[in-house]
């Protein structure tokens, strides 16, 4: 799987889902605060055998380098979340250089793999410039199709997540979750059976992007 990442075509173009009118979806997770919840989801996907994408910073892999590990060794797929997440448009070329290259340096240390060539923005910042020179450093902008709501709604419940989700869910559908989100890691066996029954079937963001193409 590692080695067919490469065969993506990076620009500066943002990526908001697949072009796809398969049934696929690609479930993405984005790592900056806390590692507790990531033990039930690596449970959920292995269980399931499924694949997804997870997008780390540098810091949370500084700070757990095991979980960081054990994401990588259950073969999911890697992608950059910068260093220290702050909002690229606020950023000097140079700086968002050194936050995607110090993140790619510690993953490569940590998990033996490298985060090329998916960023996904932290905070969802990006514009024109922030896209040119991450792709100028190897990266493709991945943004979503729908948000989880599992970072900015306090107090949600599993349920809710699995019924927002599968509400908006379509072919080519790229989801933002979190690793930190304990309701998360409850809703993805629900979730996945839910996925499942109406005939989706959950893919890593490259093989979507890659059968998106024309
Ligand atoms: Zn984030």
């Amino acid at each position: 799987m590692p080695a067919a990442v490469a065969s993506l075509k990076v620009s500066s173009r943002e990526v908001d889902g697949g072009g796809t009118k398969a049934k696929l979806v690609a479930l993405t997770f984005d790592a900056g605060s806390s590692a507790e919840p990531v033990p039930k989801i690596l449970r959920a996907l292995a269980q399931r055998g499924l694949h997804c994408t997870f997008f780390l910073t540098g810091q949370w892999i500084e700070r757990y380098p095991e979980a960081a590990r054990q994401i990588a060794e259950a073969g999911h797929e890697l992608g950059n979340h910068s260093w220290s997440h702050p909002a690229f448009t606020s950023l000097s070329d140079e700086q968002i250089r050194e936050q995607l290259r110090r993140t790619e340096e510690i993953a490569q240390r940590v998990c033996g793999r490298s985060t090329k060539p998916l960023f996904r923005p932290p905070f969802g910042a990006r514009d024109e410039r922030v896209r040119a020179v991450v792709a100028e450093e190897g990266y493709l902008t991945i943004y979503w199709t729908i948000d989880s709501w599992d970072s900015v709604k306090k107090d949600i419940t599993p349920q809710m997540i699995t019924d927002r989700v599968m509400r908006y869910m379509r072919p080519g559908a790229i989801v933002l979750m979190h690793c930190g989100s304990e309701a998360t890691a409850e809703a993805l066996p629900q979730l996945l059976n839910a996925l499942e029954a109406q005939g989706y079937q959950v893919v890593t963001v490259s093989d979507l992007l890659r059968a998106s193409e024309p």
